[in-house]
């Protein structure tokens, strides 16, 4: 098992696989296109096509549109549904045809997605080891001598582990930079990656798009933490986590902070994304921390309808809401 320090690099075996400018239509599951490094606005400015065609493939029901171009720097993320509402992530770097997979719970959905595209599979990432989100490791790294990467925490509970990271490393994949973040809850060595070029962040099961994960292994006082780290990072952060859990959150949200507009509004969105069976992953973090109950332990309407004093600090109040969403 590798450990890795501060920072490593690592390039792909493979040749680079070309892509050719202009309109693609991928056979399955929504396409993320990020640009390393770019400034938000020039990447908003410059994705204008890509969204345009993006919202014209949801009018036409078609959920597979994606604007590819061929110049250099840019990161790709697909949602690979799994199990009953899981979802795997891969990654691929178009400059040299890296290909990561965030969390497979299992092989064979990760496997039909490479091979529509003919592609090798060169990382696993696990954000923590319960069998939904690493169920497919032993098969894929067999198949494609994948190396698997996770937190040194959980380096006897993940299986297939090669590389084992710490809070506070920084990963290259492919050139792309991952910051390691420990945000321990639902699991005491749950990680999340964090990749700031892209404005990407996969959260596994600490931060769903309106809850967060139960606290399996963890305190209030932990989850709390981690989501508070999570939540210094930048609004326009793009929210990828292990679940399509949304349209049910939404439900429980509204139930204790009905008179929240943006919560609303988002919960007609979910419910219109969810009867056309589309994703509501990735969320951002601007709206989670308008619309998310766990990350506003601090809002009145919250706390007067379960209850939590005024006074209560915010593990406090984390822990009634979490204990609510549980009963719920
Ligand atoms: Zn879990």
């Amino acid at each position: 098992m590798q450990t890795i320090s501060k920072a490593s690099c690592a390039m792909a075996s493979f040749p680079c696989s070309r892509v050719k400018s202009g309109l693609c239509i991928w056979p399955s599951m929504r396409q993320v296109c990020l640009r390393k490094g770019l400034p938000y606005g020039l990447f908003r400015f410059l994705s204008f096509p890509f969204r345009t065609l993006w919202g014209a493939s949801r009018s036409l029901k078609v959920t597979q549109f994606c604007s590819v171009t061929s110049s250099s720097s840019s990161l790709q993320i697909e949602l690979v549904p799994c199990l009953k509402d899981n979802y795997a992530y891969l990654l691929y770097d178009v400059d040299t045809g890296t290909v990561g997979v965030v969390d497979p719970s299992e092989s064979r959905p990760v496997i039909d997605a490479l091979s529509r595209k003919n592609r090798n599979l060169t990382y696993i990432l696990n954000t923590h080891h319960h069998y939904d989100h690493t169920g497919g490791n032993l098969e894929l790294k067999a198949r494609y001598g994948a190396k698997v990467i996770g937190s040194m925490k959980d380096k006897d509970r993940i299986p297939g582990i090669d590389i084992a990271l710490n809070d506070g490393d920084k990963w290259m994949f492919a050139g792309h930079e991952v910051l390691v973040i420990d945000t321990p809850g639902h699991t005491r060595g749950h990680i999340s990656f964090h990749f700031p070029g892209s404005g990407a962040m996969f959260t596994g099961d600490t931060l769903f798009s309106l809850s967060c994960g139960k606290l399996f292994e963890g305190t209030p006082q932990e989850m709390l933490s981690s989501l508070e780290r999570i939540m210094s990072l930048p609004d326009d952060t793009n929210i990828y986590c292990g679940h399509e859990y949304t349209l049910s959150n939404s439900k429980f949200a509204l139930s204790i902070e009905p008179n929240n507009e943006a919560l609303q509004s988002y919960a007609v969105q979910v419910a219109h994304l969810r009867s056309k069976s589309l994703p509501t992953i990735p969320t951002t973090l601007k709206r989670e921390k308008a619309c998310n109950p766990f990350l506003r332990t601090l809002s009145p309407e919250i706390r007067q309808s379960l209850g939590i004093a005024a006074a209560a600090d915010e593990a406090e109040a984390l822990r009634v809401i979490r204990q609510a969403k549980d009963d719920f």
